[in-house]
Protein backbone atom coordinates (compact mmCIF):
# COMPACT_ATOMS: atom_id res chain seq x y z
CA UNK A 1 0.00 0.00 0.00
CA UNK A 2 1.24 3.52 -1.08
CA UNK A 3 0.83 6.33 1.38
CA UNK A 4 -0.94 9.11 -0.01
CA UNK A 5 1.41 12.50 -0.31
CA UNK A 6 -1.43 14.32 0.32
CA UNK A 7 -3.61 12.07 3.30
CA UNK A 8 -1.50 10.06 5.54
CA UNK A 9 -4.85 10.15 7.13
CA UNK A 10 -6.30 6.60 6.45
CA UNK A 11 -2.89 4.83 6.05
CA UNK A 12 -1.89 2.73 9.66
CA UNK A 13 2.11 3.50 8.57
CA UNK A 14 4.81 3.97 6.21
CA UNK A 15 8.08 5.23 5.62
CA UNK A 16 8.44 8.84 4.38
CA UNK A 17 12.11 8.99 3.58
CA UNK A 18 15.07 8.04 1.33
CA UNK A 19 16.35 4.72 0.73
CA UNK A 20 19.96 5.49 1.53
CA UNK A 21 22.86 6.09 -0.67
CA UNK A 22 22.59 9.53 -1.38
CA UNK A 23 21.33 12.99 -0.58
CA UNK A 24 17.29 13.35 -1.17
CA UNK A 25 16.08 15.31 -4.00
CA UNK A 26 14.14 18.53 -3.18
CA UNK A 27 11.02 17.28 -4.10
CA UNK A 28 11.38 14.11 -1.75
CA UNK A 29 12.24 15.80 1.23
CA UNK A 30 9.14 18.06 -0.13
CA UNK A 31 6.74 15.35 -0.32
CA UNK A 32 8.14 14.28 3.14
CA UNK A 33 7.35 17.32 4.50
CA UNK A 34 3.97 17.27 2.78
CA UNK A 35 2.98 14.17 5.25
CA UNK A 36 4.27 15.21 8.16
CA UNK A 37 2.18 18.20 7.56
CA UNK A 38 -0.42 16.58 7.04
CA UNK A 39 -0.38 13.71 9.92
CA UNK A 40 0.41 16.43 12.57
CA UNK A 41 -0.13 20.08 12.08
CA UNK A 42 -3.25 21.65 13.99
CA UNK A 43 -2.57 18.92 16.69
CA UNK A 44 -1.18 18.83 19.81
CA UNK A 45 1.34 17.03 21.18
CA UNK A 46 0.99 14.42 23.39
CA UNK A 47 4.14 12.79 23.41
CA UNK A 48 8.30 14.54 22.37
CA UNK A 49 10.81 12.42 23.09
CA UNK A 50 14.60 13.99 21.94
CA UNK A 51 16.91 11.22 21.40
CA UNK A 52 19.83 13.42 20.89
CA UNK A 53 22.06 14.18 23.76
CA UNK A 54 21.23 17.94 23.64
CA UNK A 55 17.62 18.09 23.38
CA UNK A 56 17.50 14.63 25.78
CA UNK A 57 15.63 16.91 28.47
CA UNK A 58 13.30 19.04 26.25
CA UNK A 59 9.47 18.63 26.40
CA UNK A 60 7.07 19.89 23.81
CA UNK A 61 4.25 18.47 25.20
CA UNK A 62 0.83 20.07 25.27
CA UNK A 63 1.82 22.13 22.64
CA UNK A 64 0.42 22.63 19.33
CA UNK A 65 1.79 21.77 15.70
CA UNK A 66 1.79 24.61 13.28
CA UNK A 67 3.33 23.44 10.21
CA UNK A 68 6.44 21.56 8.27
CA UNK A 69 7.29 23.35 5.45
CA UNK A 70 10.45 22.48 3.58
CA UNK A 71 13.83 24.72 2.34
CA UNK A 72 15.46 22.67 0.14
CA UNK A 73 16.30 19.83 1.44
CA UNK A 74 16.22 21.07 4.67
CA UNK A 75 12.67 20.24 6.92
CA UNK A 76 11.21 22.81 9.26
CA UNK A 77 8.30 21.67 11.91
CA UNK A 78 6.89 25.02 13.19
CA UNK A 79 5.37 24.79 16.89
CA UNK A 80 3.71 27.07 19.02
CA UNK A 81 5.41 29.21 21.18
CA UNK A 82 7.59 30.47 18.40
CA UNK A 83 9.77 27.10 18.23
CA UNK A 84 11.22 25.69 15.36
CA UNK A 85 12.54 22.23 14.94
CA UNK A 86 15.16 21.83 12.18
CA UNK A 87 15.55 18.14 10.52
CA UNK A 88 17.23 16.95 7.57
CA UNK A 89 17.29 13.23 5.92
CA UNK A 90 21.03 13.50 4.35
CA UNK A 91 21.41 9.98 3.36
CA UNK A 92 20.06 7.46 5.84
CA UNK A 93 17.03 9.90 7.59
CA UNK A 94 13.78 9.08 7.26
CA UNK A 95 10.21 9.37 9.39
CA UNK A 96 8.01 7.19 9.82
CA UNK A 97 3.78 7.72 10.35
CA UNK A 98 1.75 5.16 12.73
CA UNK A 99 -1.59 4.79 14.31
CA UNK A 100 -1.25 4.72 17.64
CA UNK A 101 -0.88 1.19 18.98
CA UNK A 102 0.59 0.40 15.85
CA UNK A 103 4.26 -1.47 15.83
CA UNK A 104 6.94 0.37 14.70
CA UNK A 105 8.91 -1.19 11.70
CA UNK A 106 11.48 1.93 11.10
CA UNK A 107 14.67 -0.29 12.51
CA UNK A 108 16.20 -0.87 15.76
CA UNK A 109 15.54 1.90 18.40
CA UNK A 110 18.80 3.10 18.95
CA UNK A 111 18.02 4.25 15.34
CA UNK A 112 15.43 6.49 16.54
CA UNK A 113 16.60 10.42 17.30
CA UNK A 114 13.45 11.93 17.65
CA UNK A 115 9.16 10.52 18.35
CA UNK A 116 6.54 13.10 18.49
CA UNK A 117 2.91 12.12 19.04
CA UNK A 118 -0.63 13.46 18.26
CA UNK A 119 -3.66 11.90 19.40
CA UNK A 120 -3.78 10.74 15.65
CA UNK A 121 -0.43 10.00 14.86
CA UNK A 122 2.97 8.66 16.30
CA UNK A 123 5.94 10.36 14.08
CA UNK A 124 9.58 8.32 14.38
CA UNK A 125 12.39 10.01 13.38
CA UNK A 126 14.78 7.69 12.44
CA UNK A 127 18.52 8.40 11.64
CA UNK A 128 17.36 12.53 11.37
CA UNK A 129 20.22 14.27 11.21
CA UNK A 130 20.79 18.30 12.42
CA UNK A 131 18.33 17.59 15.08
CA UNK A 132 17.48 21.19 16.56
CA UNK A 133 15.47 23.88 18.03
CA UNK A 134 15.75 27.09 17.61
CA UNK A 135 13.49 30.20 17.48
CA UNK A 136 11.10 30.48 14.44
CA UNK A 137 11.82 34.28 13.81
CA UNK A 138 15.68 32.95 13.23
CA UNK A 139 15.00 30.15 10.81
CA UNK A 140 17.60 31.74 8.19
CA UNK A 141 20.34 30.85 10.78
CA UNK A 142 19.90 27.32 9.43
CA UNK A 143 18.94 28.02 6.24
CA UNK A 144 19.63 31.78 5.07
CA UNK A 145 22.53 30.51 3.35
CA UNK A 146 20.30 28.32 0.58
CA UNK A 147 19.87 29.66 -2.77
CA UNK A 148 16.37 30.28 -4.43
CA UNK A 149 14.68 27.09 -3.78
CA UNK A 150 13.88 25.25 -6.85
CA UNK A 151 10.04 24.03 -5.20
CA UNK A 152 8.99 27.52 -3.14
CA UNK A 153 5.78 27.65 -3.36
CA UNK A 154 5.80 31.47 -3.49
CA UNK A 155 8.00 30.52 -7.02
CA UNK A 156 11.23 30.01 -8.13
CA UNK A 157 13.76 32.65 -8.34
CA UNK A 158 15.54 31.58 -11.80
CA UNK A 159 17.49 34.99 -12.46
CA UNK A 160 19.12 35.11 -8.98
CA UNK A 161 19.95 31.21 -9.25
CA UNK A 162 21.67 32.07 -12.49
CA UNK A 163 23.66 35.16 -11.01
CA UNK A 164 24.76 32.84 -8.21
CA UNK A 165 25.99 30.29 -10.83
CA UNK A 166 27.86 32.92 -12.93
CA UNK A 167 29.55 34.28 -9.51
CA UNK A 168 31.72 31.55 -9.68
CA UNK A 169 32.71 31.07 -13.55
CA UNK A 170 35.29 28.73 -13.22
CA UNK A 171 33.07 25.70 -11.79
CA UNK A 172 32.26 22.53 -13.26
CA UNK A 173 28.77 22.81 -14.20
CA UNK A 174 27.38 19.47 -12.99
CA UNK A 175 29.20 20.49 -8.68
CA UNK A 176 27.41 24.07 -9.59
CA UNK A 177 24.38 22.70 -9.49
CA UNK A 178 24.75 20.69 -6.32
CA UNK A 179 26.30 23.70 -4.45
CA UNK A 180 22.70 24.38 -2.24
CA UNK A 181 23.75 27.82 -1.82
CA UNK A 182 23.24 28.45 -5.32
CA UNK A 183 20.19 26.82 -5.94
CA UNK A 184 18.35 24.63 -3.09
CA UNK A 185 16.69 21.31 -3.62
CA UNK A 186 18.62 19.83 -6.63
CA UNK A 187 20.69 16.59 -6.07
CA UNK A 188 22.26 14.10 -7.96
CA UNK A 189 19.19 13.06 -10.04
CA UNK A 190 17.65 16.20 -11.26
CA UNK A 191 21.79 17.18 -11.96
CA UNK A 192 22.23 14.78 -14.24
CA UNK A 193 19.15 14.48 -16.24
CA UNK A 194 18.63 17.95 -16.84
CA UNK A 195 22.45 18.15 -18.35
CA UNK A 196 21.22 15.51 -20.48
CA UNK A 197 18.21 17.62 -21.73
CA UNK A 198 20.31 20.87 -21.93
CA UNK A 199 23.46 18.47 -23.87
CA UNK A 200 26.39 19.43 -21.44
CA UNK A 201 28.58 17.42 -20.09
CA UNK A 202 28.65 17.72 -16.32
CA UNK A 203 32.31 19.09 -16.49
CA UNK A 204 31.87 21.84 -18.31
CA UNK A 205 32.57 25.19 -17.02
CA UNK A 206 29.68 27.35 -15.77
CA UNK A 207 31.63 30.28 -17.92
CA UNK A 208 31.62 28.26 -21.35
CA UNK A 209 27.53 27.29 -20.76
CA UNK A 210 25.81 28.91 -23.64
CA UNK A 211 22.48 29.14 -21.98
CA UNK A 212 22.75 29.04 -17.71
CA UNK A 213 18.86 30.21 -17.83
CA UNK A 214 18.04 27.27 -20.01
CA UNK A 215 19.54 24.68 -17.75
CA UNK A 216 18.61 26.26 -14.07
CA UNK A 217 14.72 26.15 -15.70
CA UNK A 218 15.46 22.98 -16.74
CA UNK A 219 16.05 21.57 -13.69
CA UNK A 220 13.47 23.25 -11.89
CA UNK A 221 10.71 22.00 -14.26
CA UNK A 222 11.76 18.67 -14.20
CA UNK A 223 11.95 18.22 -10.30
CA UNK A 224 8.60 20.24 -9.99
CA UNK A 225 6.86 17.96 -12.01
CA UNK A 226 7.48 15.44 -9.91
CA UNK A 227 6.22 17.34 -6.84
CA UNK A 228 4.08 15.69 -4.90
CA UNK A 229 4.47 12.01 -6.74
CA UNK A 230 5.73 9.07 -5.17
CA UNK A 231 7.76 8.37 -8.37
CA UNK A 232 10.56 10.30 -9.83
CA UNK A 233 10.19 10.35 -13.70
CA UNK A 234 11.99 12.74 -15.70
CA UNK A 235 11.37 11.28 -19.38
CA UNK A 236 7.43 11.25 -18.67
CA UNK A 237 7.05 7.50 -18.96
CA UNK A 238 6.38 5.93 -15.32
CA UNK A 239 7.65 2.19 -16.25
CA UNK A 240 10.38 0.39 -14.82
CA UNK A 241 13.73 1.25 -16.58
CA UNK A 242 12.24 4.15 -18.37
CA UNK A 243 12.11 7.28 -15.89
CA UNK A 244 15.51 8.53 -16.48
CA UNK A 245 17.54 9.43 -19.07
CA UNK A 246 20.73 8.44 -17.95
CA UNK A 247 20.44 8.68 -14.24
CA UNK A 248 21.36 5.09 -13.11
CA UNK A 249 21.73 4.38 -16.55
CA UNK A 250 25.63 3.41 -16.33
CA UNK A 251 25.98 1.24 -19.54
CA UNK A 252 23.12 1.19 -20.63
CA UNK A 253 21.86 2.62 -24.06
CA UNK A 254 21.82 6.52 -24.54
CA UNK A 255 17.52 7.37 -25.38
CA UNK A 256 18.58 9.54 -27.69
CA UNK A 257 21.59 7.82 -30.07
CA UNK A 258 22.17 4.36 -28.49
CA UNK A 259 25.74 5.09 -26.69
CA UNK A 260 26.22 3.49 -23.14
CA UNK A 261 25.64 5.94 -20.60
CA UNK A 262 28.47 6.81 -19.22
CA UNK A 263 29.59 7.25 -15.91
CA UNK A 264 32.34 8.89 -13.44
CA UNK A 265 32.99 10.29 -9.89
CA UNK A 266 32.64 14.06 -10.70
CA UNK A 267 34.02 16.35 -7.65
CA UNK A 268 36.44 15.61 -4.15
CA UNK A 269 36.20 13.27 -1.73
CA UNK A 270 34.55 12.66 0.74
CA UNK A 271 31.82 14.81 -1.55
CA UNK A 272 32.32 12.97 -5.05
CA UNK A 273 29.17 11.66 -6.87
CA UNK A 274 29.25 9.45 -9.26
CA UNK A 275 27.88 11.33 -12.31
CA UNK A 276 26.08 9.91 -15.53
CA UNK A 277 26.45 11.47 -19.27
CA UNK A 278 26.34 10.32 -22.63
CA UNK A 279 29.44 10.83 -24.53
CA UNK A 280 27.54 11.61 -28.09
CA UNK A 281 25.10 13.77 -26.58
CA UNK A 282 26.72 16.11 -24.01
CA UNK A 283 29.85 17.07 -25.43
CA UNK A 284 32.55 18.79 -23.98
CA UNK A 285 35.27 18.19 -21.26
CA UNK A 286 35.11 14.79 -18.95
CA UNK A 287 37.11 12.56 -17.70
CA UNK A 288 37.77 8.89 -18.55
CA UNK A 289 34.69 7.13 -17.94
CA UNK A 290 34.40 4.45 -15.55
CA UNK A 291 35.26 0.95 -17.61
CA UNK A 292 32.80 -0.37 -15.75
CA UNK A 293 29.63 1.65 -15.75
CA UNK A 294 27.82 1.87 -12.79
CA UNK A 295 24.64 1.33 -13.14
CA UNK A 296 22.44 2.55 -10.11
CA UNK A 297 21.63 1.65 -7.09
CA UNK A 298 23.43 4.77 -5.28
CA UNK A 299 20.51 6.81 -4.89
CA UNK A 300 17.64 6.73 -2.81
CA UNK A 301 14.38 5.34 -3.59
CA UNK A 302 11.27 6.42 -3.71
CA UNK A 303 9.54 2.63 -3.24
CA UNK A 304 10.43 3.35 -0.13
CA UNK A 305 7.43 5.16 0.42
CA UNK A 306 5.65 1.79 0.53
CA UNK A 307 4.59 0.75 3.79
CA UNK A 308 6.41 -2.06 5.88
CA UNK A 309 4.79 -5.14 5.36
ZN1 LIG B 1 23.36 9.96 -26.50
Amino acid sequence: MLLQPRSPRGCSRGRIGPEGGDVPEGDTVWLVCQRLDDALSGDVLTRSDFRVPQLATTDLVGRRVLQTVPRGKHLLTRIEGGITLHTHLRMDGSWHLYRPGVRWGGGPDHRIRLILSTAGWDAIGYRLHDVELLETAREDDVVGHLGPDVLDPAGFDADEAVRRLRDQPEREIGQALLDQRNLAGIGNLYKAEALFVERLSPWTGVSDVPDLDAVVRTAARLIGRNKGHASQSTTGDSGRDRQHYVFERGGKPCRRCGEPVATAMQGDPPYDRITYWCLRCQPGPHPEPQKRPRSGSGAYDRRAHRSSP
